[in-house]
């Protein structure tokens, strides 16, 4: 434990962009090279980007030769079978992916991603030994209503009943809905209160140190203060990973 900042050790730091449906090959090729060259890989810090899977075998091609590791932005639940437009863990594994997003709230809100299948897509991407990187977060009414913790526990719970044991290899992400695209940050005293609840209830897991990120409008000029708090190990970076100069300034403070 570091007596200064609260913060332990043992858990990695981590900081994963998230392009969404963004891209094309020429723009991935500069912004990937430019991540790649930029990178100082500060002791016990990771980074990883999370594109579309059309693009996997271009950051895979990018990355390889490189300390930085790529994933996916959803996984199915399925194995494989009749389940058109799915992408199965067993073929993210075929192209290198380290991480696979899961419960992102844009799928939650706009493509049916229930508690229930967020979890299975969880327990599937460990099955394959990808990390699932498990999002949680509240919306602006579930917060001004007061269930901001009722909804990540109930969120972060159905993954851990889910996954068992297996919840020491995931990555969590605390992502308030309200933040996320929008400019609108929480604090780092808002983000920290949440963080400290999920790990609590990760401990009850045995996962206490399973890295914790922040997401929702990180910038350059606010990653200090959020990475700053004891229990936010790093964050996930949607509009901000777009930009080499803008995601190297994150990654880096
Ligand atoms: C995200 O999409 O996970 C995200 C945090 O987006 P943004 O950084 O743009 O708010």
């Amino acid at each position: 434990m570091d007596t200064k900042t609260g913060k332990n050790a043992m858990r990695g730091k981590l900081v994963v962009g998230n392009w969404k449906m963004n891209g094309g090959l020429a723009a991935n090729a500069a912004l990937l090279g430019e991540i790649a060259s930029g990178w100082t890989r500060p002791a016990g810090r990771e980074l990883a980007v999370c594109v579309p899977s059309p693009y996997l075998v271009q950051a895979q091609a990018a990355l390889s030769s490189t300390p930085i590791a790529w994933g996916a932005q959803d996984v199915s639940e399925h194995a494989a079978g009749a389940y058109t437009g799915e992408v199965s863990a067993g073929m993210l594994v075929e192209f290198g992916c380290r991480y696979a997003i899961v419960g992102h709230s844009e799928r939650r809100a706009n493509f049916c991603d229930s508690d229930g299948v967020v979890a299975a897509k969880a327990k599937a991407a460990l099955l394959k030994g990808i990390v699932p990187i498990v999002c949680v977060g509240e919306t602006l009414a579930e917060r001004e209503a007061g269930t901001t913790e009722a909804v990540v526990l109930r969120q972060i719970d159905a993954v851990l009943d889910k996954v068992g044991q297996d919840a020491s290899r995931m990555v969590v992400a605390y992502e308030p809905v309200w933040a996320i695209g929008t400019g609108r940050t929480a604090t780092p005293v808002e983000a920290q209160a949440v963080h400290a609840t999920l790990r609590v209830r990760l401990a009850r897991s045995g996962a206490v140190n399973v890295p914790l990120l922040y997401g929702g409008s990180v910038k350059a000029d606010n990653a200090q203060a959020l990475f700053g708090m004891a229990d936010i190990d790093g964050g996930l970076i949607g509009g901000a990973s777009l930009k080499s100069t803008e995601f190297l300034a994150i990654a880096h403070a």
